[in-house]
């Protein structure tokens, strides 16, 4: 078997699409390589190795040592130089890459290869021995800490200490005495801390690394990004090993990372930052702020530090040159990192790069514009469960903010909450359902718990590619990142700018799209839809074939959901009309009166309220289809619960109070969700569905009459598990329609059809559809029934359920393709046994859920119905099911 693929001199064994065998890195490396950019030489171990070191207990396959011998010679002879070698040794880096990109998951080791006698070797070529202690003395930390396990901190403390004698405040202040002093001390904190010499054979050094990329794999930081980013553990990681070349050689020499547009804003202007004279992970470590990559961002960051451009005006257009290249070539937004060495640049690494949705849509939009890409892969481009950061509120610019500090605009979008200082106490928070600000100096992998937890993060360092930036750009969090101005005592719990101290608890907001930190709590505004948002949904509509309906209850419902595109109302709850201001009283009265005649007195108070809110929902919906399901929760929701309620229905009603107390405990039950409700009600209480009736009917023609857009009401009979019931409350409802036509002398057409939420239903779909017009699958209940979970009950064990694997995500967020899927595919293909045309749709929590409306598609699902908020998401989800 090849275990080995090498790439160098402009050419290579492996390319872009073999990303799954060489990982992402590694498969782009050898693309870069092909496409004859300068990368430095090296190779990569297959994931493959990966896959077969777990199986084989940790051990490698055989012909492993052969092949890597072998492609360390070749890169040996393409530089000059052998690994090992005491005259011209050749040094590497040792880098994970996995398919998925994992940031800042897997650590690399740089300068591999050095030891006491390759350092002297590298000071004498180099003619600069600072050069070579520098190197040495960050592949010692960075090798004892990724592969011996020692604690980055021993290394940081005496080098604190280190300065403060020498009296020097930067890194760079020192000198090659300074550092080959230093490496003494640190060659002995290894030795105290790991209990062995570090070792010095460089083939040592190489198979360490090595292993310890591969035991990475299985660390829990990355199992739990794994776990996040729903990344498979099967794939494993593959393994680079590349010639170095060297940032850290002085003024000529530097290190960056850049993006071809940026991430944040999606501008088309090259974007980044750099550091000269440093290596590696200098940049994203937050240690030195870096430098701006163009003279426009330098200006606009009103930064004193030269920008690339002008202080280094060859490797800058050579970067230009490549950016160019490397967007054509993979059609897409690239995230780069490179090195100049001595003044020639390097190219290390290229990908797709992580984007905000803002980015990611004004990016789609814009490659469209530019031939790069069809409005179909435009549409593809962008993920739909991302727009919600664009449809989360930002700060109202008429509101007063107390800005306290500002940082940099890490990730977009506004948020407030109170103050926490660790992931604990942002879960804390999180589950105590209070919305929290992380507060950290700076953040790392084990703060994603905590990210996730809080509403936004804020730190006090790192730049716009520091770990915080990135993990909340993904996450879609506001973030404020670099606010060198805050002062964070972790002891005390308190942050502390100028004369302003603010302590856990105190409430602050971050404007991620400004860098701006404000004291207190701010008004937001909704966010803006117009622009490359109208453009994509726009494309996105011409291509999807299922229509999208909102769930709307309340005329703001329903406006939010026209503004955001929905076509219809796919379901209408009306039990919450029940609720509202004082018809609650006479829906009291209703359920506790123990005739029918009591019960329709009640009735006739509530129909003017009924008949007025579909009125108002029917105006604003225009023409468009709404569905109302008749009243589904059990009647104890409507329950007096204090004794002044008892007595208000009791004078209302003039029946008393102990007789009142007596039809409440006759109405109390043991299971409510699956008791005394949906359409039981209706034909336990028909007087109730007529009202019901009557008021959409009522309301349907006067909106006619009033907008001149005739609508047609769909009313929908919930929790039917066979014809018969379906039948009987379809009978009162025409007669009532029949009624209205009479009384108005105008007919109004309609359909009743039914909710398809128990598994029984799904069964006897065929001849459910015989009478029923339409489904709408309830896949809330239907997921409740079909599982035998309650929904409310199901928080104490479901997490269980899926960190074990029992099930692969939660099947309220997602549909359980395999069961609750199952019936709703029974359900489609016999309803359609007896009605080809039926209607069908879903307004399950599902109808918001990317994956669950890729499965509606499938299924050949008319519409879907979600809440207003996520008609975007649904829009963009059902485009992307159609491509
Ligand atoms: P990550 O996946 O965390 O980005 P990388 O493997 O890309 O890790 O390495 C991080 C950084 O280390 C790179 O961006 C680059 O600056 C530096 N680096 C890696 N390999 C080399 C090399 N062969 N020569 C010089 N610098 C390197
Ligand atoms: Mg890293
Ligand atoms: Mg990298």
């Amino acid at each position: 078997t090849k275990w080995v693929y090498s790439f160098g001199d402009g050419k290579a064994e492996g390319k872009a699409s073999m990303r799954n065998l060489l990982g992402g890195k590694g498969a782009n490396l050898a693309e870069m390589c092909n496409l004859g950019l300068p990368v430095p030489p090296g190779f990569t171990i297959t994931t493959e190795v990966c896959t077969a070191y777990y199986a084989g207990g940790k051990r490698y396959p055989e012909a492993l040592r052969e092949q890597v011998d072998a492609a360390l010679a070749q890169v040996g002879a393409l530089t000059g130089k052998r690994f090992g070698d005491a005259e011209h040794p050749l040094l590497v880096s040792v880098r994970s890459g996995a398919r998925a990109s994992m940031p800042g998951m897997m650590d690399t080791v740089l300068n591999l290869g050095l030891n006491d006698e390759t350092v002297e070797a590298l000071a004498r070529n180099a003619g600069d021995p600072r050069f070579a202690y520098d190197s040495y003395r960050r592949f010692i930390t960075m090798y004892a800490n990724v592969v011996l396990g020692v604690e980055h901190h021993a290394f940081e403390e005496a080098l604190e200490h280190y300065k403060e004698s020498k009296g020097a405040s930067l890194d760079t202040d020192l000198g090659a005495e300074d550092w080959k002093t230093l490496v003494s001390t640190y060659k002995r904190i290894v030795r105290d801390e790991h209990g062995a010499e570090f070792p010095q054979s460089p083939q040592d050094q190489l198979w360490g690394a090595i292993g310890a990329v591969f035991d990475s794999w299985m660390i829990p930081r990355a199992k739990k990004y794994r776990e996040l980013n729903a990344i498979p553990e099967s794939w494993g990681t593959a393994v680079n090993v590349q010639a170095m070349v060297f940032g850290n050689m002085g003024d000529t020499s530097a290190t960056g990372v850049a993006f071809t547009r940026n991430p944040s804003t999606g501008e088309k202007a090259l974007y980044g930052e750099f550091l000269i004279n440093a290596q590696g992970e200098d940049v994203v470590a937050g240690i030195r702020t870096p430098q701006d990559i163009t003279e426009k961002a330098r200006q606009e960051a009103g930064s004193e530090k030269p920008s690339m451009e002008r202080a280094m005006p060859e490797s800058f257009s050579e970067l230009t040159r490549i950016y160019g290249l490397l967007e054509k070539h993979y059609r897409d937004m690239q995230d780069m990192e490179f090195t100049i060495e001595s003044g020639k640049l390097w190219m290390l690494q290229t990908r797709n790069g992580k984007r905000t949705a803002k980015a990611a849509l004004r990016i789609a939009v814009e490659l469209a514009g530019e031939g790069l890409i069809s409005r179909e892969e435009a549409v593809g481009r962008v993920e739909p469960g991302a727009l919600d950061q664009l449809l989360h509120p930002t700060i109202d610019p008429k509101a007063e903010r107390k800005v306290i500090a500002s940082g940099l605009p890490a990730s977009p979008g506004a948020a407030s909450g109170e103050i926490v200082f660790s992931s604990e106490a942002a879960e804390a928070a999180r589950k105590a359902g209070r919305p929290c600000i992380l507060v950290r100096i700076e953040t790392s992998p084990e703060d994603i718990h905590g990210m996730h937890a809080a509403e936004g993060i804020l730190t006090t360092r790192g730049g716009m590619t520091s770990h915080a930036a990135v993990v909340a750009r993904g996450m879609g969090k506001p973030c404020v990142s670099g606010v060198g101005a805050i002062r964070i005592d972790y002891k005390a719990g308190t942050l502390a700018v100028g004369p302003v101290t603010l302590k856990a608890g105190d409430k602050l907001t971050i404007d991620g799209s400004t860098g701006q930190v404000i004291q207190g709590e701010v008004a937001m505004v909704a966010p803006e839809l117009s622009g490359d948002f109208a453009t994509l949904m726009g494309w996105a509509d011409e291509v999807r074939t299922m229509g999208i309906r909102a769930n709307a209850d309340t005329p703001t419902d329903a406006r939010t959901a026209r503004e955001f595109g929905a076509e219809g109302i796919g379901l209408c709850r009306t039990e919450h009309m029940f609720f509202e201001g004082d018809r609650i009283v006479a829906v009291r009265e209703m359920i506790l009166s123990d005739d029918v005649e009591g019960r329709r007195a009640a009735l006739a108070k509530i129909l003017p309220y009924q008949r007025q809110d579909f009125l108002a929902l029917f105006t604003i919906m225009q023409g468009l289809p709404v569905t109302i399901r008749l009243l589904d929760p059990p009647l104890h929701e409507f329950l007096p619960h204090t004794d002044a309620e008892v007595a208000e229905v009791a004078a209302g009603t003039g029946v008393s109070e102990d007789k009142l107390r007596h039809r409440m405990r006759e109405l109390s039950e043991f299971n409510p969700m699956l008791g005394f409700r949906g359409c039981r009600l209706a034909i336990a209480f028909p007087e109730i569905a007529e009202m019901q009736a009557r008021a959409i009917f009522e309301a349907a023609v006067e909106a006619a009459r009033k907008t001149g857009a005739p609508v047609t009401p769909e009313v929908m009979v919930p929790l039917v598990f066979t014809r018969a019931e379906f039948d009987i409350v379809k009978a009162r409802i025409d007669a009532m329609a029949k009624a209205v036509a009479e009384e108005t002398g105008e007919s109004v057409e309609y359909q009743v059809g039914t909710m398809i939420e128990l598994p029984r239903a799904c069964l006897r779909a065929k001849e459910i559809a015989e009478t029923a017009e339409f489904f709408s699958f309830g896949t809330n209940d239907l997921t409740q029934t079909g599982l035998g979970i309650s929904r409310d009950d199901a928080g104490t064990f479901l997490g269980a359920y899926t960190q074990k694997g029992i099930l692969e995500a939660d099947p309220f967020v997602t549909i359980d393709q395999e069961g609750v899927g199952e019936l709703v595919r029974i359900g489609v293909e016999r309803g359609r046994q007896s009605r080809p045309d039926i209607k069908l749709g879903i307004c399950g929590e599902h109808g918001g859920d990317p994956a669950s409306i890729h499965f509606c598609q499938e299924v050949g699902l008319d519409y879907v119905s979600c809440s207003p908020f996520r008609v975007p998401i649904a829009r963009l989800a059902a485009a992307q099911a159609a491509l």
